[in-house]
């Protein structure tokens, strides 16, 4: 029988850049697991998925999860690219981060970024992007003669939230996007396939058949699963019809998730989206075992699964709070093409001490 705790042949814990990812595996680190306000422990929704083939791919970018992010000591300029399930700021937040954090801690070229449309143009991916780059354009403009011009440059990818297809074929990776259930017309939800593995994000969605069709016997089922309804009363206070709104109609509750997952049998189910501390883990486990016989791991932030044909292991990264950005990668960041330098008004200009002009 395989448990969550068997480690096979990786050290106890996972350490940045201590271990090499094996040609033919995946590895799942999990950035962002909470709920959409942020907490010291749990960052908003983020998955990074790692590949043998080097690719690097980011699933959703809420808030805060780009410092965990930073915490891998993964060079920005190795992030392939970005994938946003829908428009909520627990899920694209970092969005100023993923753009000009990783601008500014090395990323070469533009940033790849794909998000889905909606019925309506302005509540689509390529709106928010375009609005995003917009309200900081003093920003940007402000840095261009500093940092790299090139990594200003966005690469926005919308693709249709409705239809079941690969939004994403390069290199032995296929990415598909199918609907969500999630309030209004937009959010999807994704799945990568490469290499015989295959793992499915749900994004934020209501219990759905999307998903009982389109995540069958996968390796791993990232599924969100909110805290139990009790759980929101208690500690979030909300009232009990607000509670049964969020918990339930707007997400999955622990045993509508696990619902789902039985249908589709992954290999393991990693439920995230609530908080998950000592005293709120043991009720979640117990809703989720109403449904689902299966392996399941209630995500923390810093959850590392690796991933191959024979095993899945899940374990924790220890990371450092006072990592840098990886810099392994910056050996043509000095020689990249600068634009010039933006004119301040000589009567700003003639105070300043140092440097002269
Ligand atoms: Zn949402
Ligand atoms: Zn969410």
């Amino acid at each position: 029988m395989t448990t969550n705790t068997k480690r096979g042949k990786y050290p106890e814990h996972f350490l940045p850049g201590a271990e090499k990812l094996g040609r033919d595996e995946m590895r799942i680190t999990a950035l962002g697991t909470g709920r959409p306000f942020l907490r010291r422990s749990q960052a908003n929704a983020c998955w990074l998925i790692e590949l043998g083939n080097g690719d690097k791919f980011m699933f959703d970018f809420g808030f805060g999860s780009q410092m965990n992010f930073t915490a891998l000591e993964i060079p920005y300029n190795a992030i392939t690219a970005y994938f946003a399930t829908h428009l909520h700021t627990d899920h694209v937040g970092d969005f100023g981060q993923i753009w000009v954090g990783s601008w500014a801690g090395g990323r070469l070229k533009p940033l790849e970024v794909y998000g889905p449309s909606a019925d309506k143009p302005e509540y689509g991916f390529a709106h928010f992007a375009k609005h995003q780059k917009e309200s900081y354009r003093w920003d940007t403009e402000s840095r261009v003669h500093a940092l790299p011009a090139i990594g200003a440059e966005v690469n926005c990818h919308e693709f249709d939230y409705s239809k079941v297809h690969v939004i994403y074929e390069q290199n032995g990776v296929k990415i598909t996007s199918f609907p969500a259930i999630h309030i209004m017309d937009g959010p999807v939800s994704l799945k990568l396939e490469w290499n015989g593995l295959s793992m499915v994000y749900s994004g934020d969605t209501t219990p759905s058949e999307f998903m009982i069709e389109n995540a069958q016997g996968v390796d791993v089922l990232i599924h969100e699963t909110f805290n139990t309804v009790d759980q929101l009363m208690e500690r979030s206070g909300y009232d009990e019809r607000t509670a049964k709104a969020i918990g339930t109609i707007i997400h999955s509750d622990p045993a509508e998730a696990a619902y789902v997952v039985s249908k589709c049998d992954p290999k393991l189910f990693v439920a995230f989206h609530f908080f998950n501390d000592f005293d709120t883990a043991p009720e979640m486990y117990a809703a989720i075992r109403e449904n689902y016989g299966g392996r399941v791991a209630l995500a923390t932030d810093f959850m590392v699964i690796n991933v191959t044909k024979d095993e899945i292991v899940t374990r924790d990264a220890i990371v450092s709070e006072h990592a840098w950005p990886n810099k392994s990668e910056h050996d043509d960041f000095g020689k990249a093409e600068r634009k010039s330098r933006p004119n301040m008004p000589e009567w700003i200009r003639e105070k300043q001490v140092f440097p002269k002009f």
